[in-house]
């Protein structure tokens, strides 16, 4: 049964942020939010673009909020995400010698 509701909330979360991002990109990056959003509609020879800026601004909240609940964070959370992610994602400590 665990299992089950698992599943349905990963389904849950995965549901909500398609559509969540839907309504973000139609009705703010098509609307106030126009003049950083058009670079990413046109064409450009430059390696970045205005609209680059809102990654940059959703991994600074989401940073933020991570560490203001780090207090809460699980170790499962900690041990197998973040952890691996410094340093086997950059290849800093776990690349293997080739
Ligand atoms: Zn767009």
């Amino acid at each position: 049964m665990s299992a089950l509701i698992n599943i349905f909330i990963v389904l849950f979360a995965i549901i909500s942020m398609e559509c969540l991002s839907w309504f973000i990109h139609k009705y703010l990056f098509h609307g106030p939010l126009w003049f950083m959003h058009k670079s990413h509609h046109q064409k450009t020879k430059s390696f970045f673009e205005w609209n680059d800026l809102f990654a940059a601004l959703f991994a600074a909240v989401s940073l933020f909020l991570m560490y203001a609940d780090r207090d809460n964070l699980s170790y499962r959370f900690r041990d197998y995400f973040i952890w691996p992610d410094l340093f086997c994602g950059t290849r800093l400590v776990c690349a293997p010698e080739i």
